[in-house]
């Protein structure tokens, strides 16, 4: 299969440094071996996204000189797709409902602790039919434990780490998927999670390098499994390192690091920003 990577960016917000960082070394890679570079609009969280981020997106992309397969894929466009896999997994008793609200989840924890991975499993059948016919809400969470006796344990789920880890993992890397706990798969408010239309999207597109921050590493052990779940290919895996700012720190939309349309603005050239950023 032809080389084929991606730079998936959701549209909450304008590109930094970090971003340019990373789309550029997606880009560069499959330059030099003449592959596919995708670009994909990762826009299912509706409540964020906002179409003058993409729009946005794509001009600060062709600014700084990249091209990409068309169309662009949005994830908006394709929710049922999305959905018709977790009916499947639905079907297969590989999911559950999750009545438990936000608050639920956090009693006991303290502010600065993150939140503990969780595998409640369902409800028993009468509490759920009620809450069900209070209209009460619910996401849909994939069950670990009904996942391992599907798969007959987690042992086979290896992936290729191509790049490295935050802490130099590289090479075969057995998943371990368990140290999420029961993710949730879908909500109320955003439909579908990220990592379930990530695998979706990456098998769709015949992508075969995922090249991204090494700050979704982790994420690579949930994707691994939700793969295995649904019969898709695994793609190679290359996390790179993020990229610092003087400051010691990585760039982040939040702590607004300086934008690419305000470098551009200020009269920063592309030549001028690859150097910095080491291309
Ligand atoms: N959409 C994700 C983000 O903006 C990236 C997903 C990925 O590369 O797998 O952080």
């Amino acid at each position: 299969m032809v080389f084929a990577t991606r730079f998936a960016p959701s549209p909450t917000g304008h590109l930094h440094r970090g971003h340019a960082f990373s789309a550029l070394t997606a880009f560069e890679a499959a330059r030099a071996v003449r592959g596919r570079f995708i670009l994909r609009i990762e826009d299912i969280d509706a409540t964020r996204s906002r179409p003058e981020y993409e729009a946005a997106i794509l001009e600060d992309l062709t600014w700084l000189g990249l091209n990409w397969d068309q169309p662009v894929r949005r994830q908006s466009e394709h929710l049922s797709d999305y959905h018709a896999a977790i009916d499947d997994l639905r079907e297969r008793g590989l999911v559950y409902r999750c009545f438990r609200t936000r608050k639920e989840l956090d009693i006991g924890r303290a502010p600065h602790e993150p939140q503990a991975p969780f595998e409640g499993g369902p409800l028993p059948c009468h509490e759920e039919a009620e809450r069900l016919t209070r209209d009460e809400a619910f996401a849909w969470r994939l069950s670990l434990a009904a996942a391992k006796e599907a798969l007959g344990g987690f042992e086979t789920l290896t992936f290729i780490e191509e790049g490295a880890g935050p802490d130099g993992e590289a090479g075969p890397i057995a998943a371990r998927p368990e140290t999420a706990g029961d993710i949730v798969l879908a909500r109320k408010d955003v439909g579908v999670a990220y990592h379930l239309a990530v695998v979706l999207d990456d098998a769709l597109q015949d992508v075969t390098h995922v090249i991204r921050g090494e700050d979704l590493f982790e994420a690579a052990h949930i994707q691994r499994l939700l793969q295995a779940l649904l019969g898709l290919p695994t793609p190679t895996y290359r996390h790179h390192r993020l990229l610092m700012g003087a400051d010691g720190k990585r760039y982040a939309k939040r702590d607004k690091a300086q934008t690419l349309r305000e470098l551009r603005a200020a009269g920063v050239t592309v030549a001028a920003l690859r150097a910095e950023i080491g291309f």
